[in-house]
């Protein structure tokens, strides 16, 4: 065979085993993982009817993932940041591309340095978080905030709390209604119950919130009008809230948690810190008693688990959306209607399988690599050997 076509057999042999490890690790791989995930359906069963008795067929579509970390311009190494930013703006894109959520919600620590970044290093994560996680109209997108976006309870004040609701133009306590569904935002980072003045004014808010939307139950069950006491309220469409929250509700560990992306089971059994890991018991009972919420989704663990406060309010801790902080982050997908709700989680890839795919490509450069050293040598020694027969036939 030719010398060049060797060449070139070598060349197209490392472009397909290099350019195919990379395409399919850096784009494909999200696609047919993404793909295996779907809405789940709300059954009769569990009360799928609209309030009125007629089924729902119109339920919310929506995503809800935690803990995207953009790493800061301080703690973040420039090739960790490319890596985990490039990951989670490829899984956000392609499971807008496929699932076409209407809402999408992020439980808080958005940024990894929120809490400390100078205005020139926030404006930075600003850009490369709009960058990642852009989406048509047709969605939207509502962020919660988080201890690592403004600081943990004594490192918040009114500027970084301010800083972050200029940059999602709405503020961090508020419910926002989707095909009569309440969705109940909560700054969780604020209900340290010390009577700060940022505790103060997320308190007030929330005891106004929680009076419209009992008014506004009050008025269904009623069937006239608004009552006295409820005169002046904002109303709601007449059903209990989804509450979305960074912090977890009180619970005395992860010891209960099951399931493929719970705690390591190293960790599950130490003691959640009150006001550090997870909300005091007295800021727990005061939500739920304020609330009744059908469904509490909180973030900041990282790690997944189903716990049901009071034997009636379940709450579901959604892991974190990045590869720095578990090998297979995930996101849950709620279908949603007024009367009922159903659930189900979306793994990504993970990030074992990405590095296994890279080993193997690499142990098949190395093979080539080996295999034409070989070939070549033996050639030469074939050449060599029929050049002397040659010689010594002359
Ligand atoms: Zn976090
Ligand atoms: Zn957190």
């Amino acid at each position: 065979m030719p010398r060049f076509s060797v060449r070139w057999i070598v060349a197209v042999v490392l472009i397909l085993v290099v350019g195919g490890a990379f395409f399919f690790c850096e784009y494909l791989i999200y696609y047919p993982t993404i793909l295996k995930c779907a809405w789940p359906k709300i059954s009769h069963a569990r009360g799928g009817e609209g309030i009125d008795g007629r089924p729902m067929d119109s339920a919310v579509r929506a995503m809800v993932l935690s803990d995207t970390h953009l790493l800061g311009a301080v703690g973040g190494h420039w090739f960790d940041k490319l890596r985990r930013e490039w990951q989670m703006e490829r899984a956000f894109q392609t499971a807008l591309w496929l699932l076409r959520p209407e809402i999408v919600f992020i439980l808080g620590d958005i940024f990894d340095e929120g809490k400390w970044s100078s205005q020139k290093h926030w404006e930075d994560d600003v850009r490369r978080f709009h960058r990642m996680f852009r989406h048509s109209t047709d969605t939207e997108l509502v962020v919660l905030v988080g201890n690592h976006d403004i600081g943990f309870h004594y490192e918040m004040d009114w500027f970084k709390l301010q800083r972050f609701e200029k940059v999602f133009n709405a503020s961090s306590t508020r419910i926002v209604t989707k095909k009569g569904v309440n969705f109940l935002l909560v700054n969780s980072v604020a209900l340290h119950g010390d009577g700060c003045p940022i505790c103060q004014s997320v308190e007030k808010e929330l005891i106004k919130l929680s009076r419209d939307l009992n008014c506004s139950l009050q008025n269904l069950q009623s069937g006239s009008g608004v009552m006295d006491s409820c005169e002046g309220s904002q109303l709601y469409p007449p059903t209990p809230p989804i509450m979305l929250q960074h912090y977890p509700l009180y619970r005395v560990s992860d010891a209960g948690c099951t399931g493929q992306d719970a705690a390591p089971p190293e960790e599950r059994h130490l003691l959640f810190r009150e006001k550090y890991d997870v909300l005091s018991k007295e800021a727990s009972q005061r939500l739920l008693n304020w609330f009744k919420p059908r469904l509490i989704l909180s973030g900041h663990t990282h790690s997944g688990c189903e716990v049901l406060h009071d034997n009636k309010y379940p709450e579901i801790s959604v892991p974190s959306f990045s590869w720095r902080n578990r090998n297979n982050p995930s996101f849950i997908l709620a279908s949603v209607s007024p009367a009922s709700y159903a659930l189900s989680k979306c793994f990504l890839p993970e990030e074992s399988t990405v590095i296994g795919v890279y080993c193997s490509a690499g142990a098949c450069l190395l093979l080539l690599f080996l295999a034409h050293c070989l070939w070549m040598k033996g050639l030469l020694q074939c050449l060599s050997l029929c050049l002397l027969g040659k010689h010594k036939s002359l």
